[in-house]
């Protein structure tokens, strides 16, 4: 079962020290550590299996291609997805944001509109202006309100036979928000608008259905759950990835080629252009593996659990407020000290092995919203502890202290 020891001990950077103190890791809504698992996966394939995909008829390159498409198939039963080649394999978040946006800048008009949220990340705000600029679409916003919250009842005044896409998070990074994207997606197919969700955020901590959702597309990056940097997935409805066309031109992504006319390989391929991250697809999967091990309904529990101590915890400091207050949120605080820029809270924090994230956190248009520079975040993964959240807290004492 759930043992906070023995899944430590799966992590062996948390056995570091920082600044001479024993390593304090708050900082998984950014990138998420990687367990033993998922390394011995990395260094077993450069170890034994390193060659090119799809293409060679040597036995290296057929044993590396199988554990990518293994790997392919693994992603697919994860998410649910109805087809494998419904999974394409990205550079992250961000690059499956664009593959879409660039689709969509075909099928889209002057008089179309988007609409995104008012917690979306930057990477899922921007694709969309450029988009905008291109074709002529208008782009609105789901305001917020205090708690942190998407106001759905502006949601629905939004919506039109106009809407093409809605494009929103699954949770929000900055604030820990889970959204109602249940009702978004039903509220969006109603006019006949096709649905983005982006699940950076809620991948590692829960497993989205994409079936049972009835989401057209769904994006999110390998690094938020315990596997490598550089990697992520795209789902896409097998009807969606037909009828957009391919993103990137090159090697693998082709079914014949002349200097007359190219024909595109059939999915996943043509949205998979150029020798892909091999050992990063594996990895994936490896991860993935791992995380069910533990249980993402232990997983969700446990960070709940983390989640709610240190609030209070925190909340017993005067003068220190919480940013996204919510009651469907995972384990990301926000906070700042009153008066206190959140920079100098967070070096403090640094010199005492803590490692938090302060800033905007990629999404602007929100520390806007409270007319505040930005925050101090603590985001908690499984194999965080309470005892840690003690030491963080006592940390923020000590800052509040010297800085006031
Ligand atoms: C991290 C994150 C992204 C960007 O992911 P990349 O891996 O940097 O592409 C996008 N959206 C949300 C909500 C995120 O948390």
């Amino acid at each position: 079962m759930f043992n906070i020891e023995d899944i430590r001990k799966d992590f062996p950077i948390l056995s570091r020290q920082v600044n001479g103190k024993p390593l304090v890791y708050f900082d998984n809504a950014a990138t998420s550590q990687t367990p033993q698992q998922v390394i011995d996966v990395i260094v077993d394939y450069y170890s034994n299996y390193n060659a090119n995909i799809h293409r060679g008829v040597h036995t290296l390159s057929q044993e590396a291609t199988d554990l990518y498409e293994e790997a392919r198939q693994k992603i697919q039963k994860h998410f649910n997805a109805k087809f494998s080649h419904e999974i394409i394999f990205t550079s992250g978040t961000t690059h499956g944001i664009n593959l879409v946006a660039n689709g969509f800048g075909s099928f889209l008009k002057k008089g179309d509109d988007i609409i995104v949220s008012a917690l979306e990340h930057h990477s899922n705000i921007v694709p969309w202006q450029m988009l905008c600029e291109r074709t002529g679409a208008t782009l609105k916003v789901i305001p917020m309100n205090e708690d942190g919250e998407l106001i759905m009842t502006a949601y629905d005044k939004l919506l039109s036979d106009n809407t093409k896409l809605v494009f929103v998070n699954h949770i929000s990074n900055a604030l820990g928000t889970i959204n109602p994207i249940e009702y978004i997606i039903e509220k969006a197919h109603g006019v006949g608008a096709a649905v983005l969700i982006d699940g950076a955020q809620s991948a590692p901590h829960l497993i989205p259905d994409v079936q049972k959702l009835d989401v057209d597309f769904y994006v999110t990056s390998a690094h938020k759950m315990c596997g490598p940097t550089g990697m992520g997935m795209l789902y896409g409805k097998e009807e969606w990835l037909k009828k957009l066309p391919p993103y990137q031109g090159g090697g693998e992504m082709i079914a014949e080629v002349t200097f007359e006319k190219t024909t595109y390989a059939d999915l996943p391929h043509k949205f998979e252009a150029g020798t892909p991250n091999i050992c990063g697809g594996i990895a994936f999967g490896a991860a993935i593996d791992y995380l069910n091990s533990i249980g993402f309904d232990n997983i969700a529990g446990y960070e709940n659990e983390l989640l709610h101590y240190a609030t209070e915890k925190l909340l017993a400091i005067d003068g220190l407020k919480i940013y996204g207050t919510s009651n469907h949120k995972t384990s990301v605080i926000s906070f700042n000290l009153q008066g206190i820029h959140p920079y100098d809270v967070g070096t403090i924090l640094d010199k005492m092995g803590i490692a938090v994230r302060t800033g905007h956190h990629c999404a602007q248009p929100i520390m806007d919203f409270y007319k505040i520079p930005g925050t101090i975040r603590a985001s908690f993964a499984f194999y965080n502890t309470k005892a840690e959240i003690d030491a963080m807290v006592e940390g923020v004492k000590k800052a509040k202290m010297m800085l006031s």
